[in-house]
């Protein structure tokens, strides 16, 4: 019989120093076409390789000039989401403001700069993370996205998400958080401790604009932010 535990805790050992450099925003690694075939034969993605899946470059061409629900007609801007394809930590907002929907990019506004914060209190920067939201085109007088835009517009989100394969999701509010949790239950009761969607974690916090209204909730996302750190150093 042989001894496989050094095999065992060598495989544990590069899979930690791989999770590392991925949360660090290492996007991948040139390997040679026989690692390349070894790693197909063994079922295994190879992100971009010839046994990978859709990358998120494909789902933006998926999506094209959306017109699958009535948002269309008043966005200026399909929001997409951005940042690092290869993200340890994926928040998801509720969906555009006047500020995304002119620039295409998501919280870019006062909430968006009052998350950028939260991110650099992390130690993590924007590039590092990838930021998306429930419904990629603005609801009219950012009014929250109603229940048909959010089952057109989510299976999108829910594709990025599993190209991504993030460590933990941060859920920014009730809409992100219900959507992405089926449920109806409030953003006060969510918060607060991990959840799970598509076999990720979720830790639902408040919204950053809500946080601008409350400022004294900042507490409570500190809290959940530590949570998440915690998580995304052990992983
Ligand atoms: N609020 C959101 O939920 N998403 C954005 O992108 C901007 C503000």
């Amino acid at each position: 019989m042989t001894n496989a535990t050094p095999l065992v805790n060598m495989i544990r050992d590069v899979r930690h120093s791989l999770r590392h450099l991925k949360q660090n925003g290492c996007t991948g690694f040139d390997c040679s076409s026989e690692t390349l075939k070894t790693l197909a034969q063994l079922g295994m993605s190879t992100f971009n390789g010839p046994a990978g899946k859709e990358t998120l470059a494909d789902i933006r061409a998926d999506l094209g000039d959306c017109t699958r629900c009535p948002l269309c007609h008043s966005r200026t801007h399909i929001v997409f989401g951005e940042g690092n394809p290869n993200a340890g930590l994926v928040f998801v907002g509720e969906g555009p403001g006047f500020d995304e929907d002119q620039s295409g990019h998501p919280f870019v506004g006062a909430a968006g700069q009052l998350l950028t914060k939260i991110i650099e209190a992390m130690n993590l920067s924007r590039e590092m993370v990838y930021i998306s939201n429930i419904v990629k085109c603005r609801p009219p007088g950012n009014r929250n996205p109603e229940s048909g835009e959010i089952r057109h517009c989510l299976p999108f989100l829910k594709r990025q998400l599993a190209t991504i394969r993030p460590r933990v999701v941060c859920a920014l509010g009730k809409v992100a958080a219900q959507a992405l949790l089926e449920t109806d239950t409030p953003i006060s009761r969510l918060r607060g401790q991990f959840h799970e969607a598509l076999g990720i974690p979720v830790m639902p916090t408040f919204h950053p604009a809500y946080l601008l209204r409350n400022p004294e909730k900042k507490r409570d996302v500190w809290s959940d932010v530590q949570q998440i750190m915690k998580m995304l150093e052990h992983a």
